[in-house]
């Protein structure tokens, strides 16, 4: 039955059905989870009467189910739809430094299964592949789950891949650079491979079950030892041309400052990035620090390093005031390591996005973005490399 039922909806999912009111509706449910009549034609642009009929065929045919979801505080539980956990699972997998992630969830949004892979710093594809595939097949077996009920595997990587599935210059995992994902996993999957950068797989984390669900237009600035960002305009994380859209630790704040790892001068990055803070942290101490411990010492009362954390706010906001005048977010999502540190980094880096930025607060135009810290600072990018498969985002073809 269960094989019955994932075969309809890889048919429903896949984009030769794109156009068809009941891929729509199906592609809606995959793509937000437990969601009401309501929300769905407004989402597809379907008619209200039309949802409700595509919405009982599919709960006649099983692949949705009704669900109550209860609004916190009083009233009745709501009814809304999702797709019936039982048709289908995806996976999402996270090409770390040096360790690999596997997360395990099903096609109603239940994460089932988290599990580390800890991996040498200069592990190879194909090592990577055994590991990660034997971790998988584990997984469906202990939870006795059919594999031929996957639908497809989403990977996030800490470096830019190109339409044709190869990783760009810059990964942040030596020797990755030009690997064409999909030829070195596909053979051993045997599933659609779906690959989007790290940051970008946290936007979609965040959008799909965390700090900026049902928010259209947010920009996510990943501060931690390095600094990336994605950028979230109309419902859709952009990718760009090269797949470097959002990548707003290059801005460059300083044209005479120092080299950076692009190759160019004087980069966000180098301004206010996490490696710098831990430099500058640990000569004034002469002891060797990390970031979550940087940040926990200012949390505890430490002056100099709240100082360090609240001016790299203070010029990260500079930073992000540019991409705010360009893309004029409602919300910015603060995730990495530092994103920890709350009030000590947000208030300095709001102060200083409504002092560059073109629509400052209280204006008639709008008002500032809220800044916000991610839900998901531990596995915000296996998360989102789940969500790439369900929103059908980024997928190698
Ligand atoms: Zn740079």
């Amino acid at each position: 039955m269960a094989n019955m039922i994932s075969d309809d909806l890889r048919g429903l999912l896949s984009e030769r059905h794109v156009d068809s009111p009941v891929a729509r509706v199906v592609r809606a449910l995959s793509g937000h989870g437990a969601v009401s009549a309501a929300q769905i034609a407004r989402t597809t642009g379907l008619a209200r009467s039309t949802v409700s009929t595509i919405l009982s065929d599919l709960k006649r045919s099983s692949l949705v189910v009704e669900v109550e979801t209860r609004s916190p505080g009083v009233g009745r539980p709501a009814i809304a739809h999702s797709l019936n956990p039982e048709a289908g699972t995806c996976l999402g997998v996270l090409l770390g430094r040096n360790e690999a992630r596997v997360v395990l969830a099903d096609v109603a949004h239940n994460v089932i299964a988290d599990v580390a892979i800890p991996l040498e710093r200069d592990y190879r594809p194909e090592k990577a592949t055994r590991v990660i595939k034997q971790t998988i097949d584990n997984i469906y077996k202990e939870h006795s789950l059919p594999f031929s009920g996957l639908l497809g595997v989403g990977f996030a990587v800490s470096g830019a891949i190109a339409a044709n599935g190869r990783i760009l210059r810059g990964a942040s995992i030596p020797g990755w650079s030009g690997v064409d994902l999909r030829a070195t996993f596909e053979p051993a999957l045997q599933k659609p491979i779906f690959a989007d950068k790290e940051s970008n797989c946290a936007a979609l984390a965040e959008m799909m079950w965390g700090a900026a669900v049902g928010v259209e237009d947010f920009v996510l600035f990943k501060h931690d030892v390095t600094i990336g960002g994605a950028i979230v305009a109309n419902g859709r994380v952009l990718s760009g041309y090269a797949g470097t859209a959002g990548e707003v630790g290059h801005i460059m704040l300083n044209p005479h400052g120092d080299l950076c790892s692009c190759g160019n001068r004087g980069c966000l990055e180098l301004e206010c990035g996490g490696s710098q803070m831990i430099s500058v942290a640990e000569r004034r101490g002469g002891r060797s620090l990390t970031l979550p411990i940087l940040v926990q010492e200012a949390l505890a009362g430490d002056i100099g390093l709240r100082r360090l954390i609240e001016d790299a706010g203070d010029v990260a906001g500079r930073g992000l005031a540019t991409v705010g005048t360009l893309f004029n977010p409602r919300m910015i999502v603060i995730s990495g390591a530092l994103a920890a540190a709350d009030d000590i980094l947000l208030a300095p880096m709001r102060a200083s996005y409504g002092k560059y930025t073109l629509v400052k607060s209280g204006d008639v135009d709008g008002d500032l973005p809220t800044f916000v810290v991610g839900k998901f600072l531990d596995n915000d990018n296996c998360l989102g490399a789940v969500g790439l498969v369900l929103r059908h985002h980024g997928r190698l073809i």
